[in-house]
């Protein structure tokens, strides 16, 4: 049976490498929507090869560029947040793939689990901001939340038919990012195009500085917490360079499971889109743990990059805490890439941020929206008081 998909992000570097898997799968995998941001040039040219019944962009300006080519594929064409809910909630859709980037995604993926869609669920932002509420929500909604990301498909891989009483730690590796093993010192000189430059994983902009700070991997201890339902302190994190294994299980009787796999976004993807099966063929390359040894492990130095302490941080404050970690994260992230405030300012930012933030419980969107909406605000503050004179 054919797999009707929905894709929220369909430019991005997530989308991009879903539609790649549906190429090589077209007897199972049917895209019926399409959503992206502002690359029309490509949106248009997805739409023209895989003929989805829905589009949806960003803005309404660009609609008159999507228009012919809508008629002829007799797509209907949407745009802005009610553009994202249509894709999100399309009744011929079998699976949404939520693969936006940053809190912009939160909204279409509420918007599909409340709807009780099965999700394939990239962004990242959308547990961190809204876990408790999301979760329970699917729960309610018969919903089901399918990982994409490595980290966390590996541990649900590793997890299988095993209760969580016999879990003892969940652990994420992490590259360390451009600038392992660099000082503090050598961080606050570090550029943008430094920062864009990762050794293993081929990612967009945001992902990419994300991973250079390791707040990307507090994004991910933030979301084990929610997808796996264990406490921060049963999460860990090792620095493993070579990105062939993607997390472990540490069980209560000593034994620990490990997955490996070549770093490449296509296998996690084609795993959560072929749940609870597996497709063949391969991808190449193979894994091939002779030629890539050897593989080494070690601690995270997190006097330098303070990342998953202030994760770890926000998950204790609860409530509305970790949508201002993401949230602040952006603005710093994004201030950052504009070449307006130096790297390690990124850290300083969130810190500044959770320090100010008025925790509420997160029992709505709006709740949660309007405490990132602060978080932007107080961010941007901080920004402008540093930079001017
Ligand atoms: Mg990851």
């Amino acid at each position: 049976m054919t797999c009707r998909l929905a894709i929220l992000g369909s430019t991005g570097s997530v989308g991009r490498s879903t539609l790649d898997v549906v190429d090589r799968h077209p007897e199972r995998l049917q895209v019926v929507a399409l959503a992206a941001g502002r690359n029309v040039p490509l949106l248009l040219e997805q739409a023209r090869r895989h003929r989805p019944r829905l589009i949806s962009l960003a803005r309404e300006e660009d609609l008159p560029q999507v228009r012919p080519l809508a008629a002829e594929l007799g797509a209907d064409v949407v745009w802005g947040t009610a553009g994202l809910d249509a894709v999100a909630t399309l009744d011929d859709a079998d699976l949404v793939v939520s693969a936006m980037v940053g809190g912009a995604g939160l909204a279409p993926t509420v918007a599909a689990v409340r709807q009780g869609k099965r999700v394939a669920l990239a962004n990242k932002e959308s547990l961190v901001m809204a876990g408790e509420l999301i979760i329970s929500m699917a729960r309610r909604s018969g919903s089901e939340i399918l990982p994409l990301d490595s980290e966390h498909s590996a541990l649900q891989q590793c997890l299988h038919g095993r209760s969580l009483d016999q879990v003892a730690r969940l652990v994420l590796t992490a590259s360390g990012g451009p600038f392992r093993g660099h000082t503090r010192e050598q961080l606050t000189r570090v550029t943008p195009a430094e920062a864009l430059e990762h050794p293993t994983w081929d990612m967009g902009r945001k992902i990419t500085v994300d991973s250079a700070t390791l707040i990307n991997k507090g994004l991910e201890l933030i979301e084990a917490c929610h997808l796996f339902q264990v406490s921060p302190d049963r999460v860990e994190v090792v620095v493993h360079p070579q990105s062939l294994v993607h997390a472990m299980v540490e069980f209560v009787d000593g034994t620990t499971l490990a997955q490996f796999g070549p770093a490449d976004m296509r296998l996690p993807i084609r795993r959560a889109l072929s749940h609870p099966g597996t497709w063949a063929p391969p991808f190449e390359p193979l894994l091939d743990l002779v030629r890539s040894r050897p593989l080494s492990f070690e601690p995270v130095d997190h006097r330098t990059f303070p990342s998953i302490e202030l994760a770890r941080r926000a998950m204790e404050l609860g409530g509305t805490a970790p949508a201002a970690f993401s949230a602040s994260n952006e603005v710093a992230v994004d201030a950052f890439l504009e070449g307006r405030i130096p790297f390690t300012r990124i850290w300083d930012l969130i810190t500044g941020v959770l320090d100010g933030h008025q925790t509420q419980p997160a029992d709505s969107l709006e709740v949660v929206e309007a405490a990132a909406l602060d978080a932007r605000r107080l961010a941007t503050g901080l920004i402008e008081r540093t930079v001017e004179p």
